[in-house]
């Protein structure tokens, strides 16, 4: 296998990278499963150093596997976002949301969200929160909800089956989807417009990120009332208030491009990312405490939120609040 050569910053593109002092490496779960699908040694590993940027302090892998691979590994090796599902089945099965402290309650107090757009991954940040404001329902309706909305877009996969399956299938689907209006029109209210902005890098679970065969952002688009809208697509952009990217500015080829595109079209940006300075092998690059150093560099105004929000459980990450506008945040 052919490794690729990063040789510029990953995240702001400068030179000015210099090799980590500490350079050694424990296999993961993940990093287990590459070595693998891919049939690689120890040594290819071995081969990948540490590399932080004097510029953003982000550290990178180098060299790392190419774009080619990186699709392998993120839709073949492990297509399926195990944490980003967990938190939807824990929502809508066990009652229990994903844990972000009290950062919804803070964003709740200073803005008046009526635009809300997150990046790559509908799971991970606050669409949940969003959801269960806006449905004041039990866990059984929720139950019920959840369900009919997996039920229907598999009922919608007829390939190969005999015509009277499909017949049968059709008259199923369109159940489903009575008992999804139903249920919409009785408990929604407060909409907020929500929004799924994708950029499809060879970095994110994409296209095998499913749940009983049915693809994450498709569910979401439908459970949510989500617009899904490509990057690179849109001419015409929205202004959002409030901007999610939630584990997520690691997982693209183009983190300051999206980063820059956050910040430029809404009033608020929520950054929540590992700082881990011992990156693992199965990660390209990963931001540091010290990218509020660089923020500061670059004059954007932030609020690091990571020791106040009262989170139950706290890996080495962070959660900042920021904008290119001077605000004041009441926490
Ligand atoms: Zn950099």
């Amino acid at each position: 296998m052919k490794l690729h050569y990063y040789n510029n910053c990953v995240f702001c593109g400068s030179k000015r990278l210099v090799k980590s002092s500490i350079q050694k490496y424990k296999h993961n779960f993940y990093t287990k499963a590459i070595s693998s699908d891919f049939e690689i040694s120890n040594k290819l590993f071995s081969r990948m150093k540490i590399y932080e940027c004097k510029n953003c302090y982000s550290i990178q892998n180098n060299p790392w596997f190419s774009f080619e691979d990186s699709f392998k590994i993120f839709n073949h090796i492990y297509g399926q976002h195990n944490r980003s599902w967990q938190n939807l089945l824990n929502f809508f099965i066990k009652d229990i949301k994903p844990d972000h402290g009290n950062i919804y309650k803070i964003i709740k107090k200073n803005l008046n969200v009526k635009k809300y757009a997150e990046f790559n991954s509908p799971f991970t940040g606050l669409m949940i929160n969003y959801f269960d404001d806006e449905y004041k329902v039990n866990l059984n309706l929720r139950k019920g909800f959840f369900n009919a909305t997996l039920n229907y877009l598999t009922a919608r996969q007829v390939v190969n089956l005999s015509k009277n399956k499909k017949k049968e299938r059709n008259k199923k689907a369109i159940e489903y989807l009575r008992y999804i209006k139903n249920f919409k029109d009785k408990y929604y209210r407060n909409k907020i417009s929500k929004f799924l902005l994708v950029d499809n890098s060879n970095l994110t679970w994409v296209y095998n990120d499913n749940y009983k065969s049915v693809n994450s952002k498709v569910i979401a688009s439908k459970m949510f009332d989500m617009k899904i809208i490509n990057l690179y697509d849109e001419k015409v952009f929205n202004y959002f208030d409030l901007f999610g990217i939630f584990h997520t500015l690691d997982h693209t080829h183009q983190p300051k491009k999206i980063l820059d595109f956050a910040l430029n079209n809404s009033k608020i940006v929520i950054i929540y990312c590992h700082v881990n300075r011992n990156i693992e092998k199965q990660h390209l690059f990963s931001l540091t405490e010290k990218f509020k150093v660089y923020l500061k560099k670059r004059k954007i105004f932030f609020y690091d939120v990571t020791n106040k929000i009262n989170k139950r459980y706290m890996t080495a990450e962070n959660y900042i609040i920021c904008s290119k506008k001077k605000f004041n945040l009441n926490i």
